[in-house]
């Protein structure tokens, strides 16, 4: 397992939501988390490890030490949004850039836990905004997809660089094509 790179066809996946909680997905989350705190990131969606499945984890401390910080959300749902804000985010699957992305200010986000109990939080500030990036991993959508208009015109050179850096890789044959990645997305998916 490893957190892909824009455009890996994973990034867009809409994935469906998870059926049953297992050994697998206990195992799934631990590695995501590993993968989160070697990359230094506070939050990461299954998509980026290239799995169809509705779960997003978040330890916004990013430190693996304090494990009290650790939420996993599986299912997520977004009950609730008010007000907008707008503030900087970086994306895992967009190493080293940066851009500017409104959002809602706060959420209530409802979820099911790893123990398979619903809960509900009401976030602001950065949880909020977390809670929105990575839920819309889950659906596909990503956040050169919501950048504010400056940002986009400044980064989209960056989005390229990154689109043509994946082509290589397949060209090099480090990645399959993009038809046979969606393959193995439906049949993970289909499980
Ligand atoms: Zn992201």
């Amino acid at each position: 397992m490893e957190i892909v790179q824009y455009s890996h066809p994973a990034l867009r996946w809409k994935s469906q939501p998870i059926r049953e909680i297992n050994a697998d997905l206990r195992r799934v989350v631990e590695e995501m988390f590993e993968l989160m705190y070697a990359a230094k990131g506070i939050g990461l969606a299954a998509n980026q490890v290239a799995l169809p499945y509705r779960v997003f984890i978040l330890n916004l401390s990013a430190d693996k030490d304090v494990k009290e910080e650790e939420i996993v959300f599986i299912n997520p749902e977004i009950l609730r949004r008010k007000g907008t804000t707008e503030g900087e985010e970086g994306c895992l699957s967009f190493p080293g850039m940066y851009g500017n992305v409104k959002r809602a200010a706060k959420v209530t986000i409802e979820a099911f836990s790893l123990k398979g109990e619903c809960f509900e939080y009401s976030l602001d500030d950065l949880a909020a905004r977390a809670v929105q990036h990575e839920s819309d991993h889950l659906d596909g959508v990503l956040f050169i997809d919501r950048l504010t208009e400056s940002s986009l015109r400044e980064l989209s050179p960056v989005i390229a660089g990154f689109e043509s850096q994946f082509r290589r890789w397949q060209a090099e044959g480090r990645y399959p094509s993009d038809e046979a990645i969606r393959q193995e997305l439906a049949r993970l998916e289909s499980r």
